[in-house]
């Protein structure tokens, strides 16, 4: 068995131990005589595995008990609809802070059921600051204020949690979930597709306060309606029960390595490794605000954009995979999530410091 060092976005790398464990319970989940893909979702045995999943995601995250979690389908894509739909009447207004593509993305569906305003833009096309608090111009009339805290196109990261007053507060955690401790006390809802931090794609959790749920604000069909979703225990339909079972994997696999305390420790040194390799050379860039680059996306460009196709070539040959940048943006980006182990971002290193050498 040959694995490499994959760099991808997302669907991301998996912790081995993950897959190991998923292999060897593939054909027989404890002496159930199935694999967890046919079992029922409503029988006991998967919901001990769903009942688990989200008791170490409590556990994990410190979710507070008038907080629910749902496993849900649809991806974060889906929220970006649902989110307008389940709090504000057509017409009325929600706030959205832009940071770069993902963010843009959420405003412009919003725009489709609501008045979509938006509270600060830190500046297309090129996005490499997040807005003060200052900045952001908060009218009293928003239904709730959205942000990204991690674009995971642009490698922007959020440095601090917005304040919102009395609005309440959704964040986009797609690609930062559980790489640090979260205080989701200061969220109204916080949502994030899995197929980065969390598991496989399929799978989507939002994690959303009791009175925002009640709210009841506009009918609508029950598959898009959270209160539904929540009341039925995400299992109003079908969910994707093996998404959800890998989820639970990776969460005990973290509570291993000690929680999310430790995670930020191991993903601080990770970054702060390669960002500093990328500043000592005159060969790549990176063109985020030091104050605000993202631990989870590195983005960077070489000094010669014809030496792209070779660097990413070269990379492959050498086990390194999945390096080219967003097609949005060109150059590389380097995602380092929790499972990215820092032997992958060591040999990343020599690599680029390698190729520098032999290409100045
Ligand atoms: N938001 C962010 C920050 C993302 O990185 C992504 C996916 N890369 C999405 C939303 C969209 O997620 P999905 O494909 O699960 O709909």
């Amino acid at each position: 068995m040959s694995r490499v060092f994959n760099f991808s976005a997302g669907p991301a790398v998996l912790p081995v131990e993950v897959l190991e464990q998923a292999q060897s319970e593939m054909l027989d989940w404890r002496s159930s005589g199935m694999s967890v893909m046919e079992m029922s979702h409503r029988g006991k045995d998967f919901m001990e595995i769903a009942q688990q999943a989200e008791a170490d995601l409590r556990e994990l995250l410190a979710v507070p008990s008038n907080y629910k979690i749902l496993f849900l389908q649809g991806g974060a894509s889906t929220q970006f609809a649902l989110m307008p739909m389940n709090f504000v009447k057509p017409g009325s207004k929600a706030g959205y802070i832009i940071t770069g593509s993902w963010s843009q993305k959420a405003v412009k569906e919003a725009g489709k059921w609501c008045q979509a305003v938006v509270v600060a833009d830190s500046g297309s096309p090129n996005y490499s600051e997040v807005p003060t608090q200052d900045d952001l111009d908060l009218g009293n009339d928003l239904n709730y204020v959205h942000y990204t805290p991690n674009e995971t196109i642009d490698g922007v990261e959020f440095p601090y949690i917005p304040e919102t007053g009395d609005i309440p507060l959704i964040a986009d955690y797609s690609s930062s979930i559980l790489s640090e401790p979260i205080p989701v006390e200061k969220y109204g809802m916080i949502y994030a597709g899995a197929q980065k931090n969390i598991g496989c794609a399929g799978l989507v959790l939002v994690i959303i306060r009791e009175d925002l749920l009640n709210a009841k604000i506009n009918k609508l069909p029950s598959i898009f309606d959270y209160s539904v979703l929540a009341a039925a225990d995400s299992m109003y339909n079908t969910p994707s029960t093996y998404a959800w079972y890998i989820a639970g994997l990776v969460f005990q696999w973290l509570k291993k390595l000690g929680g999310l305390q430790a995670m930020a420790a191991r993903n601080k040194r990770k970054a702060d490794k390669l960002y500093k390799a990328i500043d000592d050379s005159d060969f790549y860039q990176n063109p985020v605000s030091p104050t605000c680059r993202s631990r989870m996306n590195v983005p960077f460009t070489l000094a010669n954009p014809d030496l792209d196709g070779l660097f990413l070539s070269e990379a492959a040959q050498n086990q390194l995979l999945s390096l080219k940048g967003h097609r949005s943006v060109g150059g590389m980006r380097a995602s380092i999530y929790n499972a990215m182990p820092e032997q992958g971002v060591n040999a990343l290193i020599d690599f680029m410091q390698q190729f520098a050498s032999r290409n100045s």
